[in-house]
């Protein structure tokens, strides 16, 4: 009888800590069962990585299913990109009010209709980060975690004083809140803090933030418009300028170091935010703090990219935030890269700058990027890794079972060809997006395979069988199996 169901043979693997090394792994019901010298003759099935890289699946910490499509429809077609790019779990917000299920409620009520929205449709593993929007979700948090694997939320600070122009007159028709400011950010990080001061399993309860100051959008948006002279990505950054950023984050420091609520800084664009998120940690060097940037914030610029179609919050900046941002993810003062992956088709995105949808996709991405631009930027494949797959397991209740290729951790791969280069076009992110803020890139590191659980789903451009993917109850536990859809 063999000893595993598949080998993976000949790879170079990239383990946790150390350079890529010959290394075959074995695996049985799902699970890496043995790194190290292994045979065809071990197993029913044998694949042969031919000497190319071998990583663990990408964990894509920032997501948004069904923000503007069908839920259903996007839990399809975007988590099939996330294929195209080696990830194989996902952690995607959720909250109500305006876009996706356009409606308000406990989330007693719609988690279960999300889930049931996205099960059987997901060809990655997924997990929910939900954002308590209104005051009795807050009270909610603890029976969310304690018994439906959601163990962290969200505030978007630039949300208090909402004026969409048009879709709706005030932050109230947006959130379908009757207060949405700091004070309901506060009451939420109490109630984070509180939760996560019950565990007594070592795992982590988390609020995520999105750090753009309201107030200040408000004035410098009338200011761009006013003046006329920019226009495009150019005109969208100087209307939510980075100090917005700064003074969003210089709030969170204040709120969190008083109640000592976990946090991640959410997709940090520039250099001035980026200072003030290290500003935080010094004046609160005990306080659970961690940072995230985006693939497009290290890819793009408005002067390389100022086409309306990049409109994204927060906006994509100049080469200097590129570079600052880029420091801060060699020297590890950045915790995790993600994609902030958003399908918004074309048809949202014309017409008038102002009042075209915010965010694009980017999942496809994850690996080809950070594995052609990390190493010019210095960057070993651990740090890659560690960077977009094992840092944001380990925030959000994934790890030890997701993100690192080692024994007892699911058998997550992705095989990645580091030797041929290829452009970025739509067809290949597999998205139904239809273009991509990065067309044109050429890019090595695209996997030519993809395995979750044990399982291939993806090889030669193409799905392997329909989706698989699993719910992610967080913290995921070390024994329990994940359930079939
Ligand atoms: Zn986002």
């Amino acid at each position: 009888m063999a000893s595993f169901d598949t080998v993976v043979l000949g790879g170079r693997a990239v383990l946790p800590g150390g350079e890529p090394i010959r290394a075959d792994v074995g695996i049985r019901d799902g699970r890496i069962a043995a790194v190290g010298e292994l045979a065809s003759a071990d197993a029913d099935e044998a694949i042969d990585a031919g000497g190319k890289l071998l990583v663990p699946g990408a964990v894509d910490a920032h997501f948004h299913l069904g923000i503007y499509r069908d839920i259903t429809e996007d839990s399809r077609s975007e988590t099939l990109s996330s294929l195209a790019g080696g990830v194989t779990s996902i952690v995607s917000y959720f909250r109500t009010g305006s876009h996706y299920l356009g409606k308000s409620g406990p989330y007693a009520e719609i988690l279960p209709e999300v889930l049931e929205k996205t099960n059987g449709h997901s060809y990655v593993d997924y997990g929910y980060h939900l954002a308590p929007m209104i005051r009795e979700q807050v009270d909610e948090i603890e029976r969310l975690v304690a018994e439906e694997g959601v163990a962290s939320f969200k505030y978007y600070m630039f949300y208090k004083g909402l004026d969409l122009s048009g879709a709706s007159s005030d932050a109230r028709g947006y959130t379908l809140s009757e207060e949405y400011d700091l004070g309901h950010l506060f009451e939420i990080m109490e109630e984070v803090a509180r939760v996560q001061g019950t565990r007594t399993d070592g795992s982590r309860v988390s609020l995520s933030i999105h750090c753009e100051q309201p107030e200040l959008i408000r004035v410098f948006g009338e200011r761009v418009k006013q003046d006329g002279t920019l226009t495009g990505l150019e005109a969208y950054s100087a209307s939510r300028p980075t100090l917005t950023e700064h003074l969003a984050v210089a709030e969170v420091s204040v709120l969190a170091g008083h109640t000592r609520c976990p946090i991640n800084l959410l997709h940090l664009s520039s250099e001035e935010a980026l200072e003030a998120a290290l500003e935080l940690k010094r004046q609160h060097p005990d306080l659970d703090a961690r940072l995230e940037t985006t693939l497009h914030h290290l890819a793009l610029t408005y002067e390389s990219y100022n086409d309306q179609r990049g409109k994204v919050n927060p906006p994509i900046r100049a080469q200097s935030d590129v570079d600052a941002l880029w420091r801060g993810v060699v020297n590890g003062e950045i915790d995790w890269v993600c994609s902030d992956h958003a399908c918004c088709s074309e048809e949202h995105k014309e017409g008038d700058l102002w009042q075209a949808l915010p965010g694009f996709g980017g999942t496809a991405l994850i690996y080809p990027f950070m594995l052609t631009e990390g190493p010019r930027r210095g960057l070993s494949f651990a740090q890659v890794v560690d960077l977009v797959a094992t840092n944001p397991a380990r925030a959000y209740g994934l790890a030890p079972r997701k993100g690192a290729i080692t024994v007892g951790a699911d058998a997550d791969l992705a095989i990645v060809d580091m030797d041929e280069s290829h452009p970025v076009t739509p067809e290949r992110l597999l998205s139904a997006q239809e273009y991509t803020p990065f067309e044109g890139m050429e890019l090595t590191g695209w996997p030519v395979r993809t395995i979750l659980r044990g399982r291939t789903v993806f090889a030669e451009g193409e799905a392997v069988g329909g989706p698989a993917g699993a719910y992610l109850k967080r913290p995921l536990e070390a024994g329990h199996p994940l359930a079939a859809p």
